[in-house]
This record gives structure tokens, C-alpha cells and sequence, in this order.
């Protein structure tokens, strides 16, 4: 096993694009936001104006924090890009983007959202279990958002789709103040991942 994290530097959220959500998930994603920034933690995000990401990029910039964003040209098109970002790489593919998205950070966070934010959340749960990516994932289960993923990925390893020990490659936390803590003690991702991958 590998050791705690000790320099959390960059972080990676995934989280809604979503403008109509309840404020109990903009105001999580806004403290989250606030408290990298605090901490000297950069964030880097999908880049998108509105939703959690627009909320998670005004509580980082308010607090004297960078925000980095990682956004596909179609994106750009739309008018999707949000301008006030400190950073924004613009990406040909959303794979280029994925990859961006997660490269050079110290742990991925997801908060509430769509499809999109639970797809690149199973990706990166997908190469933990694979041996491909071996830091701490964190999901922040504001107002019991994630119970019933939850209950399907128990239900996966009760149904030997994956081991129990699978389980253990994400956290789970209930508010945006207990995410770093969570990265911090997180004691890391068995090295020899490949050799239980398979069930
Ligand atoms: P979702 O969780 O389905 O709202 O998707 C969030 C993710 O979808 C983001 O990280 C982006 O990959 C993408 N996405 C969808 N809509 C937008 C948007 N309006 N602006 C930026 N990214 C978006």
C-alpha cells in the first residue's frame, strides 16, 4: 500500500452542468470551491459557465483562488466556456478532456450531477480498479445524492461484479468541509491493483 497524501495540490471536480439544481448543491459546490481555495489548492473543472461548475468557480475566484478549466472546442461554440476562469485548455475530443481534466492532479472529487459527471466519475473509478490511476477519489454525497449509486456499486459486489475490496477505491463524504480531510488521511491505492482486478 501506498503512504497518506501529503502536498494536495490540484484537485479535479466533476459536477453538473446543470442550472435548475437545489441550492443545497450550488451552495456545497461553492464551499468546496472556497476551500481550495484557502488551502492554495488549484481546481480544475469542465469549464462550464452555469450549474455546479459555475458555482465551484465563483466561491474558488472569490476567495482568491485559480480555477482551471478543460473544455472541448464544441463547447467553446456553444458558448459554454465560462470567461473569468484563471486557466482554460481548450480540447479537439471529451477524452482529450477527461484525460486533461485528471492528469497532474492529486485526487478527483465528484459532487452531485448528470450523466456526464457520473460517467467520468466510473472512468476513473474504472482505471483505479485497473491499476491505471492510484489517488484518492472522493464522492461528496451532499442530501444523500449518490445513495443509490452507492447501492448498486454494493449491489455489484454482492453479485461478484467486482470484490469488496473494490469498494474501498473511493471515500465518501457528506459535505464539501470534509473533502480535504478525506484526501489528506486517504492511505492510498494497493500498487499491485491488477493482480485482484479481475473477480
Ligand atoms: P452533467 O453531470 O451531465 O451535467 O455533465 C457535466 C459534464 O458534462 C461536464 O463536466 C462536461 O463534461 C459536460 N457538460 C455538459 N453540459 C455542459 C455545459 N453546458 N457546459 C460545460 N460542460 C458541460
Amino acid at each position: 500500500m501506498s503512504t497518506p497524501q501529503k502536498n494536495v495540490r490540484r484537485i479535479c471536480v466533476f459536477c453538473a452542468s446543470s442550472t435548475k439544481v437545489d441550492g443545497i448543491y450550488s451552495s456545497a459546490a461553492e464551499d468546496l470551491g472556497r476551500i481550495f481555495a484557502e488551502n492554495g489548492i488549484t481546481t480544475v473543472h469542465g469549464a462550464g459557465a452555469g450549474g455546479l461548475m459555475g458555482s465551484l468557480t465563483k466561491g474558488c475566484l472569490s476567495a482568491g483562488g485559480k480555477v482551471v478549466g478543460v473544455i472541448p472546442q464544441f463547447m467553446v461554440d456553444l458558448e459554454w466556456l465560462h470567461s473569468g476562469l484563471s486557466e482554460t485548455i481548450i480540447v479537439d475530443t471529451m477524452h482529450q478532456r477527461k484525460e486533461q481534466m485528471v492528469k497532474n492532479t492529486d485526487a478527483v472529487v465528484a459532487l452531485p450531477g448528470g450523466t456526464g459527471t457520473l460517467e467520468e466519475l466510473l472512468e476513473v473509478i474504472t482505471m483505479k480498479r485497473l491499476g491505471l490511476y492510484f489517488k484518492p477519489i472522493i464522492i461528496v454525497n451532499i442530501n444523500g445524492f449518490f445513495n443509490h449509486l452507492l447501492a448498486q456499486f454494493d449491489f455489484m459486489a454482492e453479485n461478484k461484479m467486482m470484490k469488496e475490496k473494490h469498494l474501498a477505491m473511493w471515500q465518501v463524504v457528506p459535505t464539501a468541509d470534509r473533502v480535504l480531510p478525506a484526501i489528506i488521511d486517504d492511505t492510498g491505492w494497493d500498487r499491485n491493483a491488477r493482480e485482484f482486478a479481475v473477480v
